[in-house]
Order: structure tokens, then C-alpha cells, then sequence
């Protein structure tokens, strides 16, 4: 006895009953049949002891209301190739919750003959087959992989916008072969194991399910003497060299896409995109704060106080900045318009900060000189603090 017995039997038959007969109705007819058949009045008769067997198994099925639900569930679906289709996608088969394992467990309960075995057997082949199916099927243009890769920029370049050339190594088609594997001047054979099929079909019961062939590996096609050049697999590692055109402004960390620049697509397929990850060298000079350039300008205290033009680099030349008497330490200038270019024709701003320096040495004169401001200018305006100061102490 095997896993199929559930599909095959019709236990309704067996017993004489409807498909809707109630609990008691299958019990009469149980008991009717048993009756009948029974080998204690029926002796050396092979036939009444198979039919009273087979009673006797339609009614350990049937009058269990559990089990008997999964038998008519089981039915149904593989009378409808319904749980073929559902097994694929793992989903519920008819909307009715299907536990796989309750089943096991209902079907082995206490009856060796409906050993749970069987079932797994079954439902392995019928997953796996499912499967292979798919692999074995026709198969129609692939979209080529999309493809990363990282490179760096200079910070002018980043800014400016830039093509550069970028090198690609990824997987390709075996130019010696084109792919077919066998050495130049020899042919793949059809595989003798699946007919070049690709997929081998094994039946049971009275299902049949497809693999993938073993022989061939569901290629189809086996090759006797391999090319030399990618040793029969058909693919090499390919190195192609193309120009980007990273675009102005292109930021540290950005990800750019290429459409259509990543590996190629499978018979007539459209190609993968290649993605840029953007690594941009930091500047000596410049910093960069989304599309302003940064840069620190040391003055000195007396340029700070009395003002002064400052003649200070942009990233392409060199622009003049009015320091207004009185300016502090860190005040921003705004040289406008010398930032990032972007993509609108829109410019960002170079940003300059002013960093009064103290000189750590003195001449003479100059010590001379600044003692004497001191006592000329009021004192740091620093009375809120020294109020503080007093009330802790
Ligand atoms: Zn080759
Ligand atoms: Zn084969």
C-alpha cells in the first residue's frame, strides 16, 4: 500500500454511500458491508476478504469526521490539479486552511498502512517537481544583472562634473565557444539521458514529475571535449571598459544609476543598470556643504578691525572680498555664485570665514605699540560675566 491510496480509493464506493451520507449512514453501511463480507461467512472466498479489508479501511477513514474532511479535501484537489498549483506557491489550497503535517499525523494515526512516509514522499515530489517545472519550462529574454561598483572622484571634478573611464570586470559569454562550452571545431552532443530535453520526467503513481536532467544538468546538451578557454562552463570573466559622465555637483556618497550599463540581458532581454557609488577626495583648500564651497581665511586682529579687500581663491580663479571695518572673528562671507554649478544652471556660493589670529610672538615695537591701544580702548564688554563672578564667590 502506498501514499496514493487516499487519491486513488474512492472509500465512498467501497462503503456504497453518498459523498454527503451522514456519520450514521456511514456507519450502517459499514457495518452492512462488513456483514456481508465478513471472512468468518465467507470462508476461503479471497474476494469478500479484500472487500471486507477495504470496508474496513473506508470506515477508519470515514467515521473519523476529521480525517474524513482531509480525505475529501485531499480529492478534490488533486482531482482539480487545485494543490498542484497552490504547492508552487505555497499558499492555502481553496481557501481552506491545509496543514500539511495534520494530515500526516491524521493519515498515520494507528493504521501502519497509511504510514506517513508515503504522504512525504509524495509531497517532496510533487514540491520539487513543482520546481522543476519551472526551470524546465521555456525560457523567454532575461533582464541582464544590475551591477555596482565604487569609484572616487576628485573634489574639482566632483564639482565641475567630469567622464572618466571605468573598468568593469563581470561575467560574460566565452568568446571561444560562444558560450556552448565545447572546443572550437567540436559540438555539443544531445544529451542521450533526456533527448535534449533538459528534464526527465519519473512517474508515480499515477502522477508523472519533471526534474531538471542530472546528465546535463537541464542544459540539454553535454560537450565532449570542453574549450580550452573557459574549461566547458561557456563563461569567462569579462573586463569592459566604459566612459561615465558624472554630472556637476555629484556628492560624496551619491549613488548614481546608468540605465542599460550593467551586464548584458539573455536572449533579447533588456540590460541591468550599473550603480555608481561616488567617493569624493577631500579638497586642501575648499570643504563643500551641499552646493556651497567652504573655505577658512586667516586675518589678522588689525585687518579684522580697521577692514581690508581680501583677495581669496574660488575653485576656478580668485574673487575679492570686502572685509568691513569691524568685522569679528568668524564671520561668514558670501562670495556668490562661485559654489557648485548645478544641474539648472543655478550656481551655489563660496562660503569664507574669517579666522582672526593671535600672533603667538611680538617685536618690541609691536608689544610697544598694542599696550598702548590697550589703554586707548575700553575694556571687553564682559560686565554680565563678572556679575556672575561676584554673586558665586
Ligand atoms: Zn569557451
Ligand atoms: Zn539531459
Amino acid at each position: 500500500m502506498s501514499s496514493k491510496d487516499w487519491i486513488e480509493k474512492d472509500f465512498y464506493a467501497v462503503l456504497g454511500v453518498d459523498k454527503a451520507a451522514s456519520a450514521d449512514d456511514v456507519k450502517k453501511a459499514y457495518r452492512k458491508v462488513a456483514r456481508e463480507s465478513h471472512p468468518d461467512h465467507n470462508p476461503g472466498d479471497p474476494k469478500a476478504e479484500e472487500r471486507f479489508k477495504a470496508a474496513s479501511e473506508a470506515y477508519n477513514v470515514l467515521s473519523d469526521s476529521g480525517r474524513r474532511r482531509e480525505y475529501d479535501e485531499m480529492r478534490s484537489l488533486f482531482g482539480s490539479g487545485a494543490f498542484r498549483r497552490n504547492a508552487r506557491g505555497g499558499g492555502q489550497p481553496g481557501g481552506t486552511p491545509f496543514d500539511v503535517s495534520d494530515m500526516f499525523g491524521g493519515a498515520g494515526g494507528g493504521d501502519r498502512r497509511f504510514g506517513g512516509a508515503g504522504f512525504q514522499d509524495l509531497f517532496s515530489s510533487i514540491f520539487s517537481g513543482g520546481q522543476a517545472g519551472g526551470q524546465a519550462a521555456p525560457r523567454g529574454p532575461a533582464r541582464g544583472r544590475d551591477v555596482e561598483t565604487e569609484v572616487a572622484l576628485d573634489f574639482g571634478d566632483a564639482v565641475r562634473g567630469v567622464t572618466l573611464p571605468l573598468t568593469l570586470r563581470a561575467p560574460g559569454v566565452c568568446d571561444t565557444c560562444h558560450g556552448n562550452g565545447a572546443k572550437p571545431g567540436t559540438q555539443p552532443r544531445t544529451c542521450p539521458v533526456c533527448h535534449g530535453a533538459g528534464v526527465t520526467t519519473r512517474d508515480q503513481g499515477s502522477f508523472s514529475f519533471s526534474e531538471p536532467c542530472r546528465n546535463c544538468q537541464g542544459v540539454g546538451t553535454v560537450v565532449e571535449e570542453k574549450c580550452p578557454e573557459c574549461h566547458g562552463s561557456g563563461g569567462v570573466t569579462k573586463t569592459r571598459t566604459m566612459n561615465v559622465r558624472f554630472p556637476a555637483g555629484v556628492a560624496d556618497g551619491q549613488r548614481i544609476r546608468l540605465a542599460g550599463r550593467g551586464e548584458p540581458g539573455e536572449r533579447g532581454g533588456p540590460a541591468g543598470d550599473l550603480f555608481v557609488h561616488v567617493k569624493v577626495r577631500p579638497d586642501e583648500l575648499f570643504g563643500r556643504t551641499g552646493d556651497d564651497l567652504t573655505l577658512s581665511v586667516p586675518v589678522t586682529f588689525a585687518e579684522a578691525v580697521l577692514g581690508t579687500d581680501l583677495r581669496v581663491p574660488t575653485l576656478d580663479g580668485a574673487v575679492t572680498l570686502r572685509v568691513p571695518p569691524g568685522t569679528p572673528s568668524g564671520r561668514v562671507l558670501r562670495a556668490r555664485g562661485k559654489g557648485v554649478v548645478r544641474r539648472d544652471g543655478q550656481a551655489g556660493d563660496l562660503l569664507v570665514t574669517l579666522d582672526v589670529v593671535v600672533p603667538a610672538r611680538l617685536s618690541d615695537e609691536a608689544r610697544t605699540a598694542l599696550e598702548s591701544f590697550a589703554e586707548q580702548t575700553p575694556p571687553a564688554a564682559r560686565e554680565h560675566l563678572d556679575a556672575r563672578v561676584r554673586r558665586v564667590s
